[in-house]
């Protein structure tokens, strides 16, 4: 006799190909993000302590020296479209209307040697920052490197939120082997070029009308421009200048597909070439290298469309987003900068000690986009440790300078004060990053470098943040800002950790 045949209900059978389906989407996701999540360079840890004293008791001459690399992507192959990033995806680059450029800068003072490259470009990872430094021989005896980023819009994605779509990385791997490699190449030559130099430090007072907007309450501008000027002793003939200003260079705005350096490519070529126009020297230039690095743009700086502004070279206003707008705002810098470096006075030193202090530091994320965006690919940067990403900091004195490096869109207001109780803030409270940057900075000039040596987005005060309603100061609607940043514990954790090495440097003086 047959047992009867027990048939289990359909059911029950589609149940069990469901768990087993979904039981190989979760490995298969866990496995996704243990990759994407996994460290690029487990155990690097940078602590720089470096004290100038022995350069202030004894000084060395200063000598210093400059070179850059052209860092143009290669357009005409219809299968290998650039993506330019910022705005929205799928903004294909049509023609190169500037040059990009990888523009060092490196100074000694006989007894330490610090290097600076500003790469025209969106933002540049730790990870790929840790990258150029591997490049760098020991020959070159590069105490500390500085790799910042312009934060373009006018560039090629090298971030990889700005791909043909929501779900495809903008980044070619090979366009980032060219980034890093001229990074490293023109630190190289940079080394190659040190000469003897005199270097003067300069803050010139720059109204933001006319320039830039702030499009996030409170209005709180970095407006000013810092300018470090390199000089032969012997003849005082320009060998370059770093400059840094805080705005977004987006001068041509969403609708442009052209390459373009913006106006820290129009700014350099004013500070080289001059000015000229029908054939007409309207201002000379001062010869050299120039270096533009970014200050705090945070908040948001920016040269909106609603902002006209005037070329104070040709006469004329431009407010439409163009090129020619992008030129017009370099001008306005340079017709300020230019007269200051030309004035006979007795400008500047040969002696400028260099005293460094540089650490790693783990910022905590809390960004749901942030956590998503690897797994899909588009953010190829690790987490140190879980949920949380390995950055820098560092603080340098350089003579009766001083540099705070930032890794990322810091708020004017957490440099130059004036951050608020805001309404609507989701913490209700007092404003944490107190005192501002440049109060803590020692010094007579005071640089403060945004998205140096990494950028993590914005760095919000923690009295400001806000995801949700009621909305900052009335607000109708959210405040943009917060989907960039990797949470509210990013600007206190960055302000105490400035704060402790400002500490230390000054320490060392004693
Ligand atoms: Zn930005």
């Amino acid at each position: 006799m047959n047992a009867p045949l027990i048939r289990r209900p359909f059911w029950h059978r589609a149940l069990q190909w469901l768990g087993l389906a979904f039981g190989l989407l979760l490995a298969a996701a866990v496995l996704r993000s243990w990759y994407a999540f996994r460290d690029r360079h487990p155990g690097y840890q940078l602590r720089i302590a470096i004290d100038d004293q022995p350069s202030r008791t004894s000084p060395r001459p200063l000598r210093a020296g400059f070179a850059r690399e052209k860092i143009n992507p290669t357009l005409g192959d219809s299968a290998r479209p650039v993506w330019l990033a910022g705005f929205s995806q799928h903004r294909r680059a049509t023609a190169i209307h500037d040059d990009l450029w990888a523009v060092a800068c490196v100074v000694d003072d006989g007894y330490t040697r610090v290097g600076v490259v500003a790469l025209d470009a969106i933002g540049f990872f730790h990870d790929d920052v840790i990258a150029v430094r591997g490049r760098l021989g020991s020959e070159l005896k590069l105490d500390y490197t500085i790799v910042c980023a312009t934060h373009n819009h006018s560039t090629p994605d090298l971030m990889g939120l700005w791909g043909p779509n929501f779900l495809q990385t903008g980044v070619d791997a090979d366009y980032r082997e060219l980034v890093i490699a001229a990074a490293a190449k023109a630190l190289t030559a940079a080394v190659a070029a040190l000469a003897p130099a005199r270097v003067a430090f300069h803050e010139i007072v720059v109204p933001p009308a006319g320039l830039v907007a702030d499009t996030r309450k409170p209005i709180v501008f970095d407006p000013d421009v810092r300018v470090m000027h390199f000089t032969k002793p012997d003849n005082s003939a320009t060998i370059g200048t770093l400059v840094t200003w805080g705005n977004h260079p987006e001068t041509p705005w969403s609708k442009n597909t052209e390459i373009t350096a913006d106006f820290c490519g129009a700014l350099r070529e004013a500070l080289e070439h001059g000015v000229k126009h029908d054939g007409q020297v309207l201002a000379p230039g001062l010869g050299g290298i120039h270096c533009y690095v970014n200050g705090a743009v945070g908040g948001l700086m920016t040269t909106h469309p609603s902002v006209t502004v005037h070329d104070p070279f040709l006469g004329r206003d431009f407010k439409e987003p163009s090129h020619d707008k992008s030129r017009a705002v370099g001008r306005q810098l340079a017709a300020r900068i230019l007269p200051r470096l030309r004035e006979p006075a007795p400008a500047g030193t040969t002696h400028a000690p260099l005293a460094v202090q540089a650490r790693t530091i783990e910022l905590p994320l809390d960004n749901a986009l942030f956590l998503l965006a690897p797994v899909l690919g588009l953010l190829d940067r690790g987490h140190s440790r879980w949920m949380h990403m390995r950055s820098e900091v560092a603080v340098l004195r350089f003579g009766d300078a001083s540099i705070a490096c930032v890794p990322g869109e810091i708020y004017p207001e957490i440099v130059n004060g004036g951050v608020e109780r805001a309404p609507g803030g989701d913490f209700g409270v007092e404003p944490v990053e107190v005192p501002p940057i440049r109060a803590i900075l020692p010094g007579r000039v005071k640089f403060v470098f945004g998205l140096a040596n990494d950028e993590i987005g914005y760095i919000i005060p923690r009295s400001e943040w806000d995801r949700a309603p009621p909305y900052l100061y009335g607000s109708p609607k959210s405040v943009y800002g917060e989907t960039n940043s990797l949470g509210p514990d990013t600007a206190p954790a960055l302000h105490a950790a400035i704060q402790g090495l400002s500490r230390e440097l000054t320490a060392g003086r004693r």
